[in-house]
């Protein structure tokens, strides 16, 4: 009986990750609509698989589950790409792997929806999968925390944090420097260099922060707006954005 059960076991296994990553989506601005969408096709084929476990396996409602969780799998890794950390001059490679997650989802969903689906069709869904597997790789590579970013020829040190405006992942050099994706400017700046420091305004926010490593002591926190010092190493940091009306492009 067991090792009959393990797609369906592995499918919900599955479900519950991409469930996970879908639900941190949901604090992303950008990636909200995609995030919700996908939650919804996580429930539904959730539901379906649960339905294959509990009654006498029928072919139909198998095949619908499978393509309920393909089409989970697309939105998940549109979230995923959406947010995920990439240098300014290759937030291109957001454009190319945005569609290709959802054709991916899409194709793999209507191979898995047919008894017997078409050689054309299996062939573009695995030349898609290829891609996306090739994404997972080569993306996080790319968007590897470097600890700075290049500003002409400077290394600025850096610190890697959600966008308080569109929610994608950015490395924000010290000092001065814009969203890579939706171009919110945010100061940050730390350590006793007071250079800045007269600029900012000692204001104290307890609306939206932003969640990054102490630079002094490498404590995962959350800052708000304003100066601070940190609670564990005493570094100061300061930190501010401007709020537009305007939101980010979608
Ligand atoms: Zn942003
Ligand atoms: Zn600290």
């Amino acid at each position: 009986m067991m090792p009959a059960m393990l797609p369906e076991l592995g499918s919900l296994v599955l479900l519950s990750i991409m469930t996970w990553i879908l639900l941190r989506g949901l604090g992303a601005r950008r990636a909200r609509n995609f995030a919700v969408l996908g939650l919804v096709f996580a429930g539904l084929s959730c539901g379906a698989w649960l339905s294959v476990l509990a009654m006498e396996p029928l072919d139909w409602v198998r095949r619908v589950a499978g393509s309920l969780t393909a089409l989970t799998a697309g939105q998940t890794q549109l979230v995923w790409v959406s947010t995920l950390a990439l240098p300014r001059n290759k937030v291109w490679l957001r454009v190319l792997a945005a569609p290709l997650s959802v054709w991916a989802g899409t194709s793999l969903a209507f191979v898995l929806m047919q008894p017997e689906p078409a050689a054309w069709l299996i062939g573009m869904t695995q030349a898609l999968c290829a891609l996306c597997v090739l994404a997972w790789v080569f993306l996080p590579w790319i968007g590897r925390e470097r600890g700075s970013v290049a500003i002409g020829s400077r290394a600025v040190p850096s610190l890697r944090s959600a966008c308080p405006r569109c929610g994608t992942r950015v490395d924000w050099a010290k000092g001065l420097y814009a969203c890579t994706d939706c171009g919110l400017f945010v100061h940050l700046d730390w350590g006793q260099d007071p250079q800045v420091r007269d600029a900012l305004k000692q204001q104290q926010d307890q609306g939206r922060t932003m969640r990054f490593a102490c630079p002094g002591c490498d404590k995962v926190r959350d800052w708000a707006r304003g100066e601070h010092h940190c609670s564990h190493c005493q570094t100061p940091v300061r930190l501010h954005w401007n709020e537009h009306k305007q939101g980010p492009k979608p």
